[in-house]
């Protein structure tokens, strides 16, 4: 299978022979052909996949076709859950591009709105975008709808998922009947499918992993660990292995500036990034990680979706996601591109529960490693697919009092995200 096979020109074959491409993956190779039909897709297709060049490239190939973008007008809107995703997506069109006279343009929040506004103005044939950002644009008349030929919805589930539904109904009524709609999601809930039914129509599905499976090429494993053992094993860990880019998952935020601390007093250079950080911050953070400046980044599950690091060898969940998708998101960051990647999660006895809800969704249990010097007091309850973890021992009651505030927490995380968007 080659590029030119699926039927691309030759000035986005040119494109893809300077970043050194030589043949498409397998999602590349099966929506390519139908995006370039003009039909509707629905692809579940996690980041790492290659699904940005699946639909830029005969997005790219459509527009070419038609006549330039008019001021304040969009021939084609990418939404996007995060600005790093959309940054990065809005990055590949530009090399994709680079042969042809497109215009493609980026708005999120957490920067000023103005210069975006100026950017409009011209008309733009390519859109990347948040959603909360662009609802601004939209009620500051800075941009027009009625042209719009293709909408594509970048990790879609995330979107749902960051609390972006109404944000996402409102721009879609403002969208005309006649176009072309592109959906890729990691995986397709329930909620997906509901938002699908009045948007796609006769769509092509693909899938390229089955649902909610992790890539075989991670190896996944767990440590069980006490909760304030995990600092130092994570260290631990770090040292033993002479690891040097790794990113780390923690729960919250404040766990990750904590956890940032506890590691530069070790001297090992870490970063955060979380929805509380700036723009700013989060790009230095990020361009410190890729460049190897930064060995350990720690991110938040919103704060990491659709950051694109090529090959990350090692993925470390410090604590647990609060719903057990997440797990599947985070480990998909490693073993990327058919390259083996490791992903170790640090299991306390709390979080048996969430465990447990992670091993019947992948279908498997996790290995569990005990480290010497850090074997847990509070011993790791057993789990067995099809059942609940059995918190026992007395622990019940702690387990329980955890859930709530976890709970609590996660909706508030998706609160702040609603609250950046609507103060940027
Ligand atoms: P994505 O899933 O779109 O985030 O892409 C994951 C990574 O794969 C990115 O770093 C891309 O640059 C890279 N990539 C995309 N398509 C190909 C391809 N056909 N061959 C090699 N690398 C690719």
């Amino acid at each position: 299978m080659t590029f030119s096979s699926l039927g691309l020109s030759a000035p986005l074959l040119q494109a893809l022979h300077d970043k050194g491409y030589e043949k498409p993956t397998s999602i590349q190779a099966q929506v390519i052909p139908s995006i370039l039909a003009g039909r509707d897709v629905m692809a579940a297709a996690q980041t790492g996949t290659g699904k940005t060049a699946g639909f830029t490239l005969p997005l790219l190939q459509r527009l070419v076709k038609g006549s330039c973008a008019k001021p304040n007008r969009v021939r084609a809107l990418v939404l996007t859950p995060t600005r790093e995703l959309a940054a990065q997506v809005n990055e590949s069109v530009k090399q994709y591009a680079k042969y042809l006279s497109l215009r493609s343009s980026v708005v999120f929040g957490g920067v000023k709105i103005n210069p975006q506004m100026m950017q409009l103005r011209r008309g733009v044939d390519v859109l990347v975008a948040t959603p909360g950002r662009l609802m601004d644009l939209c009620n500051q008349n800075a941009i027009k709808f009625n042209e719009l030929e293709i909408l594509v919805l970048d990790e879609a589930d995330r979107m749902l998922d960051m609390g972006f539904i109404n944000d996402i109904r409102k721009i879609l009524a403002l969208l005309p009947k006649n176009r072309q709609n592109l959906m890729f999601s990691a995986t397709f809930s329930n909620d997906i499918r509901k938002l699908t039914k009045g948007l796609l129509h006769n769509p092509v599905e693909i899938e390229v992993s089955p649902r909610n499976t992790t890539a075989t090429t991670v190896k996944q494993i767990i440590h069980p660990v006490d909760k304030k053992d995990k600092p130092r094993l994570l260290t631990h860990l770090i040292r033993e292995n002479n690891w040097d880019q790794v990113l780390v998952f923690s729960r919250t935020k404040h766990g990750a500036n904590r956890l940032v601390k506890q590691l530069e007093t070790k001297k090992i250079h870490a970063a955060a990034i979380h929805g509380d950080k700036s723009q700013g911050a989060r790009t230095r953070a990020l361009a410190g990680f890729k460049k190897g400046e930064i060995k350990i980044l720690v991110a938040t599950d919103i704060a990491a979706r659709g950051i694109d690091i090529s090959e990350l060898p090692h993925v470390i969940n410090f604590d647990l996601p609060d719903v057990a998708e997440n797990y599947v998101h985070r480990i998909g960051r490693t073993g990327r591109a058919g390259a083996s990647g490791e992903a170790i999660s640090l299991v306390c006895a709390d979080e048996v529960d969430v465990l447990s809800d992670i091993e019947n969704l992948i279908g498997k249990l996790l290995p569990r490693i005990l480290i010497d010097g850090f074997t847990p007091s509070h011993t790791l309850p057993t789990t067995q697919l099809g059942k609940k973890g059995t918190p026992s021992r007395g622990k019940k009651a702690k387990t329980k009092a955890h859930t709530k505030p976890r709970r609590r927490r996660a909706q508030s995380d998706s609160k702040n995200s609603t609250r950046n968007k609507q103060t940027r």
